[in-house]
């Protein structure tokens, strides 16, 4: 197959990064992380944005409604299971969309309807139908997905395609629910129901337990499918999902062989990919095709020197193709609120008032300790959340290696000062110690990520922890030049996080 002279074949993207991405461990984020995200998918042009499972909690119908509300130029789709208060719920919190679709699935494959369904063949196909009826009642736009439908008896599972495509379903997804399909036999799935199934639009889903979501992707697309389903970072349960960007940069720059295309502007994957990362903290390894720290980097002399010569000789595609130009020395000391507004809208985000004037408070402190301020900075500072509630007045730890880690704190909570000191063993363990009893709680840290937000000696050191109060378990995130300082005030946004939430104030 190739392109020719007509006109490429267009793909569809369903971006899943809001789903199946945040489910995956580490990966969860608020509201207003979502909708931040959600505006850059917008950006980066993406055509159906999944949003999340509304009935899954209040917090998370809340998320998807308030997505539908502000996102105008893709589909917003929602999961369901088959369920009619599931399919109700998510066509009440995809109301406002421009193009709202409801998303119902349900397995197909024997060991799901033996070990987790308890149902039979009939019965499944029933619920099915029923579900995607009563979905398109609902929306203009409905998908059914045939979860593990790659390990699926191909007869059945050509029944219930073929069922749900009469009953309306505008899209019907094929599923490596569990990542273990190889391309050929993935392909062939496709090939046979595009055969069988006339008119039907099929979506691919695959996960990379194997290494191979994108391979499958792309064997699916040959064989038929007309939407792949991919995320950020390849970011999701388990091994993750297809990696967007590797998905959609495969068909561009092997457009010869293929012959599809996407919509995707490319030039926005890396602020994609960098923003997510600066939400969740879990950035891709460095050798990660299209947005690792290395995946432009030319360290051989050999190498070094073709590309210079000519960047053809060792590269496939540009960094800026993909938006990963030279990192931007942005602004200085006196750069002012407008120049960050302006700056950041260039990033592709956009804040409430308040918020830049948040921001631009933390710009000024930022500028009195470090000299050079990236665009990496800037994000850094807006993913993180300003600590309420508990503030980090100030710290002091006495450490080395020949002497036992001391720390004390002082915060102000709700207007109140507390301070408190405690041994550790180190220095941070030490000041988070002496965090917990100037607290009065009992806390467990659970993860902690940290890495440097640019080069340099005096970068910033961005910090995300995660922490288990109670039930509930929290992501705090902060940067600073200071690393056990980030820790602290990381550890603080976590708790201030949680305490809003559990009293219930959106956070
Ligand atoms: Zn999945």
């Amino acid at each position: 197959m190739t392109a020719g002279t007509s006109p490429a074949t267009r793909i569809a993207v369903f971006d899943t990064t809001l789903r199946d991405g945040e489910q995956s461990p580490g990966c969860s984020m608020n509201r207003v992380e979502k909708i931040r995200l959600a505006h850059q998918l917008q950006r980066m042009n993406v055509d159906v944005i999944e949003a999340g499972f509304p009935v899954a909690s209040p917090g998370e119908w809340e998320s998807v409604h308030a997505i539908a509300s502000e996102i105008r130029n893709c589909s917003i789709a929602g999961l369901c299971r088959t369920r009619e208060a599931d399919i109700t719920a998510a066509a009440k919190a995809l109301a406002p969309a421009a193009r709202p679709r409801i998303h119902v699935f349900i397995a197909t494959s024997d060991i799901h309807l033996e070990h987790k369904l308890r149902m039979s063949r009939p019965e499944v196909l029933r619920q099915a139908v029923e579900a995607v009826r009563l979905a398109k009642s609902l929306a203009p736009e409905v998908e059914f997905s045939a979860e593990d439908a790659s390990r699926s008896d191909y007869g059945f599972l050509r029944e219930v395609v073929a069922a749900v495509h009469g009953a309306g379903a505008d899209v019907v997804n094929i599923p490596d629910t569990v990542g273990y399909a190889v391309p050929e036999e993935y392909g062939a799935i496709f090939a046979a129901l595009v055969k069988d199934v006339p008119g039907v639009v099929l979506s691919a889903h695959c996960h990379n337990d194997l290494g191979l979501a994108v391979a499958n992707s792309l064997a699916a697309v040959r064989n038929g499918a007309r939407q792949v389903e991919a995320t950020i970072n390849g970011v999701g349960e388990r091994a993750g999902n297809t990696a967007l960007e590797e998905f959609v940069m495969a068909l561009k720059v092997r457009s010869g062989n293929y012959g599809f295309s996407t919509r995707v502007k490319t030039e926005e994957i890396t602020h994609a990919s960098h923003m997510l990362a600066s939400i969740t903290g879990i950035w891709p390894q460095p050798n990660k095709a299209i947005v690792g720290r290395n995946a432009f980097a030319h360290e051989a002399g050999i190498h070094q020197h073709g590309v210079i010569k000519n960047p053809l000789t060792y590269e496939i595609m540009t960094p800026e193709s993909v938006g990963a130009g030279e990192s931007l020395l942005v602004l200085g000391k006196h750069s002012g609120k407008h120049a960050i507004e302006s700056r950041l809208e260039a990033l592709g985000i956009e804040l409430e008032p308040e918020e830049i004037e948040q921001v631009t408070a933390r710009f000024k402190e930022l500028a009195d300790r470090k000299k050079f301020i990236y665009d990496e900075d800037l994000l850094a500072l807006v993913a993180n959340a300003p600590e309420r509630r508990a503030r980090l007045i100030r710290y002091q730890v006495v450490s080395g290696n020949a002497l036992l880690p001391t720390a004390s704190v002082e915060l102000e909570i709700d207007g109140e000062t507390r301070s408190a000191s405690a041994v550790g063993n180190g220095p941070l363990d030490a000041a988070l110690r002496a965090t917990d009893t100037a607290l009065g709680l009992e806390l467990e840290l659970v993860d902690y990520h940290t890495r440097a937000v640019t080069v340099g000696k005096d970068a910033q050191a961005e910090v995300v922890v995660r922490v288990r109060y109670g039930e509930m378990e929290v992501t705090g995130h902060a940067a600073s030049t200071d690393s056990i300082e980030a820790a602290l005030k990381a550890y603080l946004s976590a708790v201030g996080s949680a305490r809003a939430r559990s009293e219930g104030v959106a956070a």
